[in-house]
Order: structure tokens, then sequence, then C-alpha cells
């Protein structure tokens, strides 16, 4: 890779944070904004975690930690990956990382480089395609569609790898459609997999708990096939609420854990230690507060869905999983970001554009409903009008 100014140039953005800022800006201006755009929970982290950081900056925990982590960190992460995947990690291929995108830029600057294809999905987390731009690889959109209920397709996938394939991203549940790639789907992909063995695999699994109606995220570390060139990112953000306190974790084959270990000294040197003491409350710790979260989001996916159904020229699919609604609005007359715009200047509802997470993203918007009932509801009202008065 080469870090040239050039490079830097084609780095993108994540316009869920613009929006926020706008979005941030009409409220303090006075404006009722409902805010439906960033991929947050709207939840405190359970108070249990939160004490033990506390406990932790009072117990002195001040200083550096190893650059991968607390063993006692990383053990818990073994004990968290044991209860949701049933598979047996060792803590020596753990890393602890400030949030789940220092995985996603480790791995896509490690197999990244010019004349390299890199496969990501589309639509899908912006970062993605940003970071492969970056390192000079050329992005391949993985497409993902709305007709396959936003699952991976293992064919169409295995169709784009080419000799200069070096790595595919995979995330279910997905951002932004809601998406769960069924186990069967992950079956043929990794089947496929096995005849290129030069094609390393992210896997994204950071909504891996947040599904719904019965449906279960099937882990990558499945697969032991495919366990020497797999790295699975998760991380604390989503599924505790803890997104501001940079806290991610991601399972790396032996060979490659060195090389991570590198990188974590050369630019962060270790995850802040009192987040990393919470981390180990948050897995260990009742998960009651989770289980409530989720249940909250249970009712607001059935209320956003059901309302975005109910709009002139909207259909929205049910979403399996993450706490988001992709629905289409091909048939209202608008197009996705101009739509996105309007409805948050016009009617202070902020949400992102499909555009912005690749090109299938037109014809689509994607709303965050980690927000109150009544908040959502008001929001479809307020679409409502503006799609009924022709605006
Ligand atoms: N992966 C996906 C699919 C996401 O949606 C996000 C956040 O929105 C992340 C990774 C990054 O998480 P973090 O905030 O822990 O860096």
């Amino acid at each position: 890779m080469l870090h040239t100014v050039a490079a830097f140039d084609r780095i993108g953005e994540e316009n869920a944070f613009a929006v926020l800022a706008r979005a941030t800006l009409l409220a303090a201006q006075g404006k009722d904004v409902i805010n439906l755009g960033i991929g947050q929970p709207d939840f405190r982290t359970p108070e249990h975690i939160v004490e033990a950081a506390i406990k932790a900056l009072r117990d002195g925990h001040h200083g550096y930690t190893p650059a991968t982590g607390l063993l006692a960190t990383r053990e818990a992460v073994v004990r968290r990956t044991m209860t949701t995947t049933g598979i047996e990690v060792s803590p020596e291929n753990v890393v602890i990382l400030p949030g789940g995108k220092p995985t996603m830029y480790a791995t896509i600057v490690l197999f990244g480089e010019p004349g390299a294809e890199i496969l990501y999905p589309d639509p899908g987390f912006p970062i993605y395609r940003s970071m492969i731009e970056f390192t000079g690889a050329a992005p391949v959109p993985v497409p993902i569609r709305e007709e396959n209920g936003f699952a991976f397709s293992a064919e169409e996938t295995l169709a784009l790898i080419t000799p200069k394939t070096r790595l595919l991203i995979v995330n279910s549940p997905a951002n932004p459609t809601g998406g769960v790639t069924p186990k069967s789907e992950i079956d043929k992909l990794v089947a496929g997999l096995e005849k290129h063995p030069h094609v390393a695999v992210l896997s994204d699994e950071i909504y891996d708990v947040m599904t719904y109606d019965g449906e279960t995220h099937h882990s990558l570390l499945n697969y032991p096939e495919i366990r020497d060139r797999l790295i699975v990112l998760n991380g604390w953000s989503k599924t505790w609420a803890m997104t501001g306190w940079r806290m991610g974790w991601s399972i790396w084959p032996d060979q490659l854990y060195d090389k991570i270990r590198k990188l974590a000294v050369n630019c962060w040197s270790c995850v802040n230690a009192p987040s990393q003491y919470a981390g180990i409350a948050a897995i260990d710790g009742p998960q009651d507060e989770v289980e409530k979260m989720m249940r909250a989001f249970d009712r607001r996916r059935k209320i956003v869905v059901e309302g975005l159904n109910s709009l002139p020229g909207v259909s929205c699919i049910t979403p399996k999983g993450a706490f988001y609604a992709f629905p289409n609005i091909k048939d209202t007359g608008w197009k996705a970001k101009p739509l996105a715009s309007a409805l948050l200047e016009d009617k202070s509802v902020a949400l992102i554009g499909g555009p912005d997470f690749g090109i299938l993203g037109e014809g689509y918007l994607r709303l965050s409903y980690a927000n109150s009932e009544e908040s959502i509801l008001r929001a479809i009202d307020r679409m409502d009008d503006f799609l009924r008065s022709g605006a």
C-alpha cells in the first residue's frame, strides 16, 4: 500500500456522521429533530458495566495494557465466543481494539494493494469501500438484493472471485439492510471458497446476537476449513450500547496475529484499561439489560415496518437482524439522497439515503430504529405528510 497524499484523498466518509452533525445543528436552532440516522443504540450502557470501569479507575488501572489487550479481557471474549457459537478459540488469537472499525482497517490494509481486488457487500457499511480505495486495491461490490431478503447470494459472490481477489468481506446481520444470511447460503459460500485458497475472509459479526423472529446468526467460525484465513470482527458497541467506549475485538489466525499486534503497537498501543475491565463485566455480567433492549428493538422494528409500508410509494421487507430498516422508495418518484435531505430540512426527520451504502442503495433509505416508539410514529407521520403533499 502506498500511503501517498493521493491515497488519503481516496478515503471516503460515513455520511451518518454528517447527518448527525446537521441534525444536531438543526436541533440547536430549536427544530424538533427526530433522529433515525445514526446507528447506535439509544440506551445507556448497563450500570454494572459503568461501575466496573469506575472501579478499574479507582483501583489504579491507569497504564498501558498489552497491545493485544488484557489477558482477562481476551479470556472473556473466549467465553463469549463459546456461548454464542459453541466454538473454542484461544486467547492467543483474540485482539482487543478501539472499536470494530480498527479490525476493518487492519484487515483491509493487510490484504489491499494496487492490483488486488477486494469483494465487499453493496449496499454495505461504507467504510469497507472507503478503506479498500485507500489501499489502492480495486473494490468489487457483491450485490445484496432485496429479492434475496438482503442476504448474501453464495453463487453471485463466488462468481466475482478472480485470481486477483485477496479478500472477501461478509456482514451478517447486516448494516444497512438488517439482512441475515441463512446457514444454507453460508455453507455454499464456504464450500465454494475451498476452491479459492488465495481468498481471505473478513466476517463482520458485530450484530451477531441482534436477530429476531427466531432467526439466528451463523458465525463463519463454524468452518474449520477456512479458519487459517478468517478474521472475525466483533465488539461491544452495539450489543451492550457502548459505541462511545471504543471497544472491539477480533479473532485472527495464528500466522496473522503478530502482524495485527505490531499494528496495534504502532497505532494505538492498547485500548484504555478501564474500558477493558468494563468489557469483562459486559460479557460476564447479567444480560437482562441486553435482552430488554432487544425486546424494545423488536417492538420498534414491527412499528417501523408497518409504518413504512403505509406510506405512498414505499415498501419495506421485515428486517431479521440489527436495528435498521431499508425501505424501497422507488415508487415515490424521489431519488434517495434528495428525499433524505428534504425530510431532514423540511420535516426534521434524520435518516440516510441508500446510495451512502453503495450503488445498489439507490432507491432505498436507511432508518435506524434506535429511537423511542413515540418518535418513530411521529417520524412516520411526518414522512406521510411530506410524501402525500407531493412536495
Ligand atoms: N461493522 C458494522 C457493520 C457496523 O455497522 C459498525 C458500526 O456502525 C461497525 C462495524 C463499527 O463499530 P464500532 O463503532 O465498534 O467501530
